[in-house]
C-alpha cells in the first residue's frame, strides 16, 4: 500500500539555523567547542564509555554546585523537568510545601506541587523584591512545611535572592530547602553544601552554554533520606529518584539498570560545558559576570534607561530587567533588534509581562564587548522605533 499523506515539501529544503546573538534569558549562544562535542558519534546509553561520561558530568556538577553529594546527576529534560524531579521525589500527596513567590518560577513550583497533591502555601514578595529571613522564619513556623522552595535567580524579574541563613532556618524547622538556580548557577556565588541547600537544580542552556535539554540536579543526604523512604511511589516513573540514582551510578549498586535512553549527544555537550566552566574556574566566572553586569547596568543608566530592580545588591548578574522605555512598544524594540542586529532580547514574563525588557548575558556571552554591542543596539533601536507623544 502506498502512503496517502504526501511528503512534506518543507522538509525538502535544507535547514540552516540563523546565527544570532542570543542575549535573552536563555538559551544562550553555544560555543563551537560545545557544539562540536555534541556532534561526536553516538554510542550506547549503557556503554561503559557512556557511564564514564556520566561520571565526569557528575563530578562537573559537584564542582559547579560546590557539593560533595553523591546523589548528583543530570535530568534528561529542561529546568522544569528538574523542578518536577525535585518536588515529585521529595513530596508525597498531602504533605506541605511552602513556596516563595516573587516571580513566575515560584508560581510554577506552586503549580507542580499542587499537581502532586501537596498542601501548598506561599509567601509573596512584590516582583523585583526579595525575601528576608524574618518573614521566611515566620512562614516556616506557621506552615511547618516538608519543603521550602525558593528561587536564587528570578529570571522573570531579574532578582537575586540572598540564600545565607535560609538553610539554617530550614534545619531548625525540619524542612528541606529546595533552590532553583536555573538562571544563576555559574554566574554568581552559590555553595550548595555551605548554604545547607537540600535540593539544587539548574539548566544547561544558560550560564553553562550547552544546548537546552539536560538539567543538573543534586540531593543532600537529608533529601535522599526523605525521597528514598516514601510511603507512596513518586507519580513519575521517568523522574523516580530510585531509578535515576541507579542509572547514574549514585546508589552504590554493582550494576546499572536500563531506565531510559539518556540523550547521548546532549550529555556530550553538557560534559564539555562543565569542562569549560571548570577550566575557567567558578570564582573567575562569577567575577566576570559581576563586572560585565555592573558595566551593563551603569551603561543603561547613562542612556537614561531605568533598571527594574531598585536595590543594586538584588540585581541578578546574569539576567537584567530594564523598565520598558516610556512611549515605546517593547515588541517593536525586540523585533527591530532582531531584524537589524540579529540580536535577541526578551520581554517580560509572568508578573513582569509588558513592564520590562530582559537581557541575558550568560556564560561566554557575559563580556564587556557584548555589553557594548547591546548598548549600541538599544540606542539604535530607541532612535529608530516609533515613540508615542506623551
Ligand atoms: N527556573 C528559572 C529561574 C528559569 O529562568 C527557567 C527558564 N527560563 C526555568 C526555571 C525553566 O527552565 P526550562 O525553560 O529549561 O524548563
Amino acid at each position: 500500500m502506498s502512503s496517502s499523506v504526501p511528503k512534506p515539501r518543507c522538509l525538502q529544503r535544507p535547514f540552516v539555523a540563523p546565527r544570532l546573538h542570543m542575549f535573552g534569558p536563555g538559551p544562550s549562544n553555544v560555543p563551537t567547542r560545545i557544539l562540536q562535542a555534541g556532534a561526536q558519534p553516538i554510542i550506547g546509553h549503557m556503554h561503559p564509555e557512556m557511564f564514564e561520561i556520566m561520571d565526569d558530568i557528575k563530578s562537573g556538577i559537584q564542582y559547579a554546585f560546590q557539593t560533595r553529594n553523591s546523589m548528583t546527576f543530570a535530568v534528561s529534560g529542561t529546568g522544569h523537568t528538574a523542578m518536577e524531579c525535585a518536588l515529585v521525589n521529595a513530596v508525597e500527596p498531602g504533605e506541605s510545601v511552602l513556596a516563595a513567590v516573587n516571580g513566575i518560577w515560584g508560581e510554577r513550583a506552586t503549580n507542580v506541587a499542587e499537581r502532586i497533591g501537596a498542601r501548598v502555601n506561599t509567601i509573596a514578595a512584590p516582583p523585583g523584591g526579595t525575601f528576608i529571613l524574618q518573614e521566611i522564619e515566620q512562614a516556616l513556623s506557621r506552615h511547618r512545611p516538608m519543603v521550602f522552595f525558593v528561587v536564587h535567580g528570578e529570571s522573570s524579574t531579574g532578582v537575586l535572592q540572598p540564600l545565607e541563613g535560609i538553610g539554617d532556618l530550614c534545619r531548625k524547622y525540619k524542612c528541606l530547602l529546595l533552590v532553583d538556580s536555573v538562571a544563576s548557577m555559574g554566574g554568581t556565588p552559590l555553595y550548595m553544601d555551605k548554604l545547607g541547600i537540600d535540593i539544587l537544580y539548574t539548566g544547561s542552556q544558560k550560564v553553562l552554554n550547552a544546548p537546552p535539554g539536560t538539567a543538573p540536579i543534586s540531593f543532600s543526604q537529608r533529601a535522599c533520606q526523605k525521597a528514598l523512604n516514601r510511603k507512596t511511589k513518586p507519580v513519575s516513573f521517568s523522574l523516580d529518584l530510585t531509578w535515576l540514582a541507579n542509572y547514574w551510578g549514585c546508589d552504590g549498586a554493582p550494576a546499572r539498570m536500563y531506565h531510559h535512553t539518556g540523550p547521548v549527544s546532549a550529555f556530550y555537550s553538557l560534559r564539555e560545558s562543565l569542562a569549560v566552566l571548570s577550566e575557567e574556574g567558578l570564582e573567575n566566572s562569577w567575577e566576570r559576570h559581576r563586572t560585565a553586569a555592573e558595566y551593563f547596568h551603569n551603561g543603561l543608566e547613562s542612556m537614561g534607561l531605568k533598571l527594574y530592580v531598585k536595590d543594586k545588591n538584588a540585581r541578578l548578574p546574569t539576567v537584567t530587567t530594564i523598565v520598558a522605555p516610556l512611549g515605546y512598544d517593547c515588541y517593536e524594540i525586540r523585533s527591530y533588534l532582531m531584524k537589524t542586529h540579529n540580536l535577541e532580547i526578551s520581554g517580560g514574563l509572568g508578573p513582569s509581562f509588558g513592564l520590562v525588557l530582559r537581557v541575558g548575558l550568560m556564560g561566554c556571552n557575559s563580556s564587556k564587548a557584548n555589553v557594548d554591542m547591546v548598548l549600541r543596539a538599544l540606542k539604535d533601536a530607541l532612535e529608530h522605533c516609533h515613540r508615542s507623544k506623551m
